[in-house]
């Protein structure tokens, strides 16, 4: 079912009785070509590219609960490709392009409102690191703007400039940034690989491998075993504990982070803002909430809940940047379980296993490269050879030593 002014009109015409439902809720079959572990945005992407990009259109996405229940529903909706380092650059700005042109090749409102990120700078050492991410992201075809007070004074009058320990001094803006509306995201994918013929298996757990030597060639379940050609993991937070069952040891933490959403007020924020000497992000969803995030809880947990001092620090973080935020009140608040690598930056490649290939590792920060990371996944699993934005995902890169450390912070997954 194509949506449109006149499938929209139609349907008002008879009472809207006619919606069919947006993805077919599939039943295991006893095989499939590519099994894709985890009904996230990258999962669903990942499937919805095999089937659209290289025809292979025999598989199933295997969702432990409902799709989109993962981080692909909690998280801060910010896209952007300010990256500085030529591992991580040219791979976000492919997946920025594919975000301005999803909704076309969806046909579904994923809600892409490329309002700008702004990241603020406070001392001229600082200023000096933007420039140079600026001058890098430009080389590598996307756009940067260096501001100074001023203008960010016009943009937003009502930060608090002169801080006495935080003054702004100006920002970094991507406009063509911005946020997107996740589930939505996750519900368009899930409707255009379901139309392809991908079976999207809910309510579903993957509880083990089945293994012919080293060869992975299918997956137990909560709902019986299925057989598969190629097994893909996209299960984010749960990357450590899938990959324990075919007993491998990544180079990844599971941390809490968490995300907040305040009452709905009149539009303050045009686009997404973050403070550059603490950990805080902020922007207004189009329903009129503030939808800001700081720091993840800093200790591992599989738990979807963190914790109050967390709470405290992010608002501290909000309160330096924004007084004018202090009397809004905060209507609610959650935590997602992320996947945190050793250097901050993911993992898309084979593993040691034959049939067994990892999209993990995405950190706090997956959400925007949700169709990227789709995009190269499917590339990888349908050719086995990693496409060329993501030469640098590689899984042995923390043996060999090629790290993409974009905050420079080391081994260390709970700084990144
Ligand atoms: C609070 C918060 C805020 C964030 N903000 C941003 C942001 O603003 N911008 C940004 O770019 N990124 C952000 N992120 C990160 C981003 O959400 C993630 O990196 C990204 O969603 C991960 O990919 P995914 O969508 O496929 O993961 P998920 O949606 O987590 O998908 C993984 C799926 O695997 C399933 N699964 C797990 N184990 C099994 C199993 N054994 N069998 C079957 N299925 C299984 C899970 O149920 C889950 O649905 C944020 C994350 C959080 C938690």
């Amino acid at each position: 079912m194509r949506y449109s002014l006149f499938s929209l009109a139609r349907q008002a015409l008879r009472g809207h009785r006619g919606w069919q439902p947006v993805w077919r809720d599939a039943a295991p079959q006893a095989s499939y070509d590519v099994i894709i572990v985890g009904g996230g945005g990258h999962g669903l992407a990942t499937a919805y590219y095999l089937a659209k990009e290289h025809g292979i259109r025999k598989v199933a996405v295997v969702e432990k609960g409902w799709i989109g229940s993962g981080n692909a529903g909690r998280n801060t909706t910010i896209i952007r490709s300010n990256y500085l380092l030529p591992g991580n650059e040219p791979f976000y700005e492919w997946s920025m392009k594919l975000w301005e042109g999803l909704e076309q090749d969806l046909n579904y409102n994923a809600m892409v409102s490329q309002r700008g990120v702004l990241n603020l700078y406070h001392s001229d050492a600082q200023r000096d690191a933007f420039a140079r991410r600026g001058n890098a992201m430009r080389l590598a075809g996307a756009d940067a703007e260096l501001l100074d007070a001023g203008a960010v004074r016009s943009m937003l009058p009502f930060l608090d400039f002169d801080n006495a320990r935080f003054p702004i001094k100006g920002g970094l803006l991507q406009r063509r940034g911005g946020t997107a509306r996740h589930d939505a995201v996750v519900w368009g994918y899930a409707r255009g690989a379901s139309d392809l013929g991908v079976d999207i298996i809910q309510n579903c757990e993957v509880t083990g491998f089945v293994r012919d030597g080293d060869r992975v060639t299918g997956v137990t379940t909560t709902r019986g075993t299925i057989g598969a050609g190629k097994v893909g993991l996209a299960v984010a937070g749960s990357s450590s504990r899938v990959a324990q069952y075919a007993g491998l040891r990544l180079p990844i933490e599971s941390h809490v982070l968490q995300a907040f959403v305040s009452e709905a007020i009149k539009p303050l924020i045009p686009g997404v803002v973050t403070f550059g000497a603490g950990h805080f992000y902020i922007s207004q969803s189009d329903k009129g909430g503030l939808v800001f995030g700081g720091d993840i809880d800093g200790y591992n947990s599989y738990a979807q809940r963190g914790n109050l001092p967390t709470v405290e620090d992010v608002c501290e973080g909000g309160m330096a940047l924004m007084p004018v935020i202090g009397r809004v009140r905060m209507l609610r608040s959650w935590g997602g379980l992320v996947d945190m690598s050793m250097d901050g930056s993911p993992i898309i490649d084979r593993t040691p296993l034959q049939g067994l290939y990892l999209n993990a590792g995405w950190c706090y920060g997956g959400f925007k490269a949700t169709p990227g990371s789709g995009w190269c996944f499917a590339h990888l699993l349908a050719r086995d050879e990693p496409h060329p934005t993501a030469r640098a995902y590689r899984l042995d890169r923390f043996a060999t030593g090629h790290l993409i450390d974009e905050k420079g912070q080391g081994a260390q997954p709970n700084l990144h």
